[in-house]
């Protein structure tokens, strides 16, 4: 019987390594209750040196496996939701404060190996997931909008490429924000400021819910992390919001805003679109 992991065929556009970021997600990179950047950064740091440490003997790397799974355990929050300590920096950042040029992935892929043998087996699903596995944004995305997607840096490209309906919102914000399509050529104008939209929103973001349960709208709970969708941060609130507005400030994981703090919430994030369309509106 086929495993339902495996995808039933190969995207035309693979989301999971863009030209600017990366993405680790399903491989339990977000399965912690410290997401934090120093947090997340140590923990790659520590896998990757001990991978590279076993590279590429199977003995030696399971025993390094087991030795990270021992430490991280007590850290992950869902114990239900596998987490692959395979998952490090496949190319390391400059500075250990930053990651806009870290790209996170597989240490065991195929590529990796000195004869390209797939060691994949060793980690925490068959590899045929591994190999075969594509989430369900490869579907939802329509092409200018993973355009938009990829044009976020570092870890922070894997929020965004995974969160189909905030790149769907972002995208209708700027058509309705700039009268306009917002076409390829405004993305490669734009590219920097899209950048720094991304990161103010998913990494910056004053509002954020702080409980580490919350993932975008939804909080979830119980081993299986299963997740359950959340009243809009403006429920109740009388404030003049748009759709797409609504649908962003809940996908960021905003918490509930009272009135004044919703105002200045809409107020930063409409600065933030109007800033990626004055860079686009430039001629580069
Ligand atoms: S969550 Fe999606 S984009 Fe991220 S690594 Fe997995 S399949 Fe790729
Ligand atoms: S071995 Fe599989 S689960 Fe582990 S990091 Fe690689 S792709 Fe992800």
């Amino acid at each position: 019987m086929p495993d339902s992991r495996v995808s039933e065929r190969t995207p035309l556009r693979i989301l999971c390594q863009g030209e600017r970021g990366s993405c680790a997600a399903c491989c339990g990179l977000s399965n912690f209750a410290d997401r934090s950047r120093a947090a997340t950064h140590a923990r790659l740091r520590r896998r990757t040196d001990a991978v590279r440490a076993a590279w590429p003997d199977t003995a030696e790397l399971a025993a390094a496996r087991d030795a990270l799974l021992r430490e991280e355990t007590p850290q992950v929050l869902f114990a239900g939701v596998k987490v692959c300590p395979f998952a490090g920096w496949v190319e390391e950042p400059a500075d250990d404060d930053d990651d806009d040029d870290g790209r996170v992935g597989c240490l065991l892929h195929p590529s990796r190996h000195p004869d390209g043998a797939d060691l994949r087996d060793l980690a925490v699903y068959p590899r045929a997931v591994c190999a075969g596995h594509f989430c369900a944004p490869h579907d939802w995305l329509r092409p200018h909008e993973v355009d938009l997607a990829q044009t976020a840096h570092g870890l922070v490209y894997g929020r965004v490429v995974t969160d189909a309906g905030l790149v769907k919102a972002v995208a209708r914000g700027l058509v309705e924000r700039g009268n306009g399509p917002f076409d390829d050529v405004k993305v490669a104008r734009a590219g920097d400021a899209l950048a720094a939209l991304w990161r103010a929103l998913l990494d910056e973001w004053p509002y954020a819910d702080p409980d580490p349960r919350r993932f975008g709208g939804f909080v979830c709970s119980g081993d299986n992390a299963v997740d359950r969708s959340l009243p809009s941060c403006v429920a109740g609130l009388d404030v003049d919001a748009a759709r797409w507005e609504r649908t962003v400030l809940d996908a960021i994981a905003t918490r509930p805003l009272t009135a004044t703090e919703a105002d200045a919430a809409l107020a930063r994030l409409r600065g933030a679109l109007d800033a990626v369309l004055a860079a686009a509106g430039r001629p580069g």
